[in-house]
């Protein structure tokens, strides 16, 4: 058998990430459409566009790393993706539909950060030096959106989501 070692560990994530983002593109543009604040539409619609850079970084760390770029089933996102479409459905028309959008998203950005955070780290101490810088870019595009959507509930969505 082979030995498992760090890197090993690293494509491992390397493909459950790139799998979890070519879920996240899909997904983003039905939790614009259902939402209903012009603000979380337009901050869905700007990660989606990021997305497609996050993936194109993936492609670059693949390549830095001397593999083909390659996607494994990730459960946890199916998982998190699984939760938020039962709040679309649940929530149809509701008062907290928003709320509730916002909430699965930044699920979905905590297990991309918890990943990206490992990834450039690991990167890092395996000497690749350019693929951390890559993922660190996209770490912090996914904090920025948690935080901007943090500040989006926080101001709008979670007081409109109220009874009276
Ligand atoms: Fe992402
Ligand atoms: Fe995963
Ligand atoms: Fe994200």
């Amino acid at each position: 058998m082979t030995e498992k070692t760090l890197q090993t560990l690293f494509h491992e994530t390397l493909k459950d990430i790139y799998y979890a983002e070519g879920k996240i593109l899909k997904a983003l543009p039905k939790m614009a459409k259902a939402a209903n604040s012009p603000d979380l539409k337009a901050a869905f619609e700007k990660h989606r566009s990021e997305t497609e850079g996050q993936l194109e970084r993936l492609q670059q760390v693949f390549e830095i790393f001397g593999k083909r770029a390659q996607a494994k089933t990730c459960d946890a996102i199916e998982g998190i993706i699984a939760e938020g479409e039962e709040i679309m459905d649940d929530f149809k028309g509701q008062p907290a539909l928003d709320a509730g959008l916002a909430s699965a998203a930044q699920a979905v950005e905590h297990y991309e950060i918890a990943r990206y955070g490992t990834l450039a780290r690991w990167a890092g101490e395996l000497g690749m030096s350019d693929a951390q810088e890559l993922l660190t870019a996209t770490l912090r595009e996914e904090e920025a959106t948690d935080q901007a959507l943090t500040s989006l509930a926080e101001k709008k969505l979670n007081p409109s989501a109220q009874a009276a």
